[in-house]
């Protein structure tokens, strides 16, 4: 079991700005958000980081990648461009240990990242 602070906002017990939910995955808004669309997409299952992914959890991975391209169409910046990111532990910048995807865009974006 993971008690991080997402797997509690997947389980309805801490609020978020939900945008997208099923029995599987939860896209919920940023709460320090980089740039004017920040989603962050998370497994209901608490996987820690993108170490942890076995080869059984390919369908979910492709499904928070897709629905990402989804969200980035619903909130206008599929044609402008956008950024998808998933930061795997301290060197890559993760800080929360659930694994999540981020969808960033609204504006340019630089590269590379710092
Ligand atoms: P990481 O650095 O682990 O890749 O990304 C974690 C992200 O989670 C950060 O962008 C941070 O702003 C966001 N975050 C941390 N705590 C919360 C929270 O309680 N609610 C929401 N909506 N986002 C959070």
């Amino acid at each position: 079991m993971s008690n991080t602070i997402f797997a509690k906002i997947a389980a309805g017990e801490i609020p978020a700005d939900i945008v997208y939910e099923d029995e599987e995955i939860v896209a919920f808004r940023d709460v320090n958000p980089q740039a004017p669309v920040h989603i962050l997409i998370i497994p209901r299952l608490p996987i820690a980081t993108l170490n942890d992914l076995t080869a059984e959890h390919a369908p979910l991975v492709g499904r928070m990648l897709h629905l990402a391209a989804e969200l980035a169409k619903q909130e206008g910046i599929a044609e402008a461009g956008y950024r998808t990111v998933f930061n795997c532990n301290a060197a890559g910048g993760q800080t929360v240990y659930h694994l999540h995807l981020h969808l960033i865009g609204g504006r340019p974006l630089q590269w590379p990242p710092g």
